[in-house]
């Protein structure tokens, strides 16, 4: 697969122009020349190849000449909920996410969650989503959505009819099929309230097995589980 660029605006065959933090990437970091051959990609499912004509300090000039739709989607939806875990590791948790497919993060606000992710933060977790596209080949951007609070959340009459919220007591979650989001809750764990909540909106209470996982581990093997 070709080096891989993020574009924030429509492309097509014909001309395009890079800049910002993408065009440092190409021009200063790859070492572009013109002639070499690179892939664009802004979220819109399709892939763009591409060959660099001119590079400068800031900016870098491509010739778009196909556009490509490999799929790299799963066929349904896969939703996770998770309270965020501190620092690097919920840009961890991100990456893979992204990697496993998933098409939706919600960041949850519950009675024991410690982080309460502000405008910034998730724009940095929107950044980690495309570093992870880059490297992955997906041509979605997994969604993060903004923080929810969890009696809110778990009652959405959108969610799929599979949800599925974490919890040590809880049993096998069975075989996963068709669209089906996962709920996992703050290194406090979920409180009875919680849980009960949960367990009136239709939502199964699974366990992952005797071990207590780190909210990023939970997460992740749920995403993996579908
Ligand atoms: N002592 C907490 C409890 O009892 O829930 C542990 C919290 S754990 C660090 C963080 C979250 O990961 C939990 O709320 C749950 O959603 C998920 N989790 C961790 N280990 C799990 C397991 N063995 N089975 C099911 N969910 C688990």
């Amino acid at each position: 697969m070709s080096e891989r660029f993020y574009v924030n605006s429509p492309l097509a065959p014909g001309s395009v122009v890079l800049s910002g933090a993408e065009a440092y990437h190409l021009a200063a970091v790859c070492r572009a020349r013109p002639g070499d051959v690179v892939c664009l990609f802004n979220g819109d499912g399709a892939e763009y190849p591409a060959v660099v004509s001119a590079v400068a300090k800031k900016q870098v000039s491509l010739e778009v000449t196909a556009k490509q739709s490999p799929i790299r989607e799963r066929p349904f939806r896969l939703e996770i909920a998770a309270s965020l875990p501190k620092g690097d590791r919920a840009d961890f948790l991100i990456e893979k996410l992204t990697e496993l497919g998933v098409t939706r993060f919600v960041p949850l606000r519950t009675e024991r969650s410690v982080v309460h992710p502000r405008t910034t933060k998730l724009e940095r977790l929107e950044r980690a989503v495309i570093e992870a596209s880059k490297q992955c080949g997906r041509n979605v951007l997994m969604q993060i959505e903004a923080l929810s609070e969890w009696a809110d959340y778990a009652q959405l009459a959108t969610l799929p009819a599979n949800r599925f919220l974490a919890h040590p007591a809880g049993g096998s979650p069975g075989k996963v099929t068709g669209d089906v989001v996962f709920a996992v809750g703050p290194e406090g764990g979920f409180t009875d309230e919680e849980v009960a909540i949960a367990q009136a909106a239709s939502w199964k209470i699974v366990g992952l097995g005797p071990r207590t996982l780190r909210v990023e581990t939970a997460a992740i093997a749920l995403a993996a589980l579908a």
